[in-house]
């Protein structure tokens, strides 16, 4: 009989999670999938992308999608920015800087309610600017994407 079951954690789901929090790089599912796929091969991409989502809706984790870019997936769900590598793309967490970044006045003047921040610096990421800097000095593209 076709009854909705309420969503349990299956294994894989778990999986996803546990590798998801064990990076700091705000992975996409493709690259969540390559780590995932380590401890359990037969997992699909589609099941990775599917309990991501599933996973994001629940409020469990967080899905990250500025400005057309590939999605990114969040382990954590406290408030905090974002600085994200202009030239591959990974994420790293910004701590400590939520509340006195973005005062909420200006929004409730307004009329608002505030119920969170998006904010998203732009940078270069460390292992970029090695290689940046090991290679041609004057060239901004990233060889390696
Ligand atoms: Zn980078
Ligand atoms: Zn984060």
């Amino acid at each position: 009989m076709p009854h909705r079951k309420l969503q349990r954690n299956t294994p894989q789901r778990r999986v996803i999670l546990e590798e998801l929090r064990n990076v700091t790089s705000h992975p996409t599912a493709v690259e969540l999938y390559e780590l995932v796929r380590q401890r359990m091969p037969k997992i699909s991409l589609g099941t990775v992308y599917r309990n991501l989502d599933l996973l994001a809706q629940q409020g469990t984790i967080q899905k990250h999608a500025l400005g057309g870019a590939e999605a990114r997936f969040d382990g954590s769900t406290h408030r905090h920015y974002h600085v994200r590598c202009d030239c591959c793309g990974r994420m790293d967490d910004l701590d400590g800087i939520y509340d006195n970044l973005v005062g909420e006045q200006p929004a409730q003047a307004v009329g608002y309610q505030i119920l969170g921040c998006r904010l998203e610096l732009i940078g270069i990421c460390s292992d970029c600017r090695r290689r940046e800097n090991t290679s041609n000095e004057n060239k901004r593209e990233c060889r390696t994407c």
